[in-house]
């Protein structure tokens, strides 16, 4: 049972603790409940990478930073898909599906999402 809730979330405890040691405020934009915004207790590392619920792994993020760490990973896999799709269409000299990609793949960089990931056009 306790090693199980240490796979799972964070205690109230632990929440309390790491709220307190970010001062109450999102570690990325700074803002806490002053300025109105929700705070979430986040896992550093991921919970499905193998992150644990420890104090360490622990850090303070708005509701919406929160939710940008959870989008840009999901977009993630999309954007490498779209690149595989963009070099097999060129390779078929399927333009109309190039360009499809070549849009998307623009947006990417437009927002700057996952600019870890390069798109070689
Ligand atoms: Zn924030």
């Amino acid at each position: 049972m306790v090693q199980k809730r240490e796979l799972d979330e964070f205690t109230p405890k632990q929440k309390e603790t790491i709220l307190k040691r970010d001062d109450h405020k999102c570690v990325i934009c700074g803002r806490g409940e002053k300025e109105g915004v929700e705070l979430h207790v986040d896992h550093i590392k991921p919970k499905y990478l193998g992150g644990r619920s420890t104090i360490e792994n622990g850090q303070t993020l708005c509701a919406q930073h929160n939710f940008i760490k959870k989008t840009l990973k999901q977009t993630e896999t999309g954007k490498k898909m779209f690149i595989r799709l963009y070099e097999l269409a060129k390779k078929e000299k399927n333009n109309d599906l190039k360009k499809f990609c070549a849009d998307i793949l623009k947006t990417y960089e437009k927002y700057n999402i996952n600019g870890h990931i390069i798109w070689k056009r």
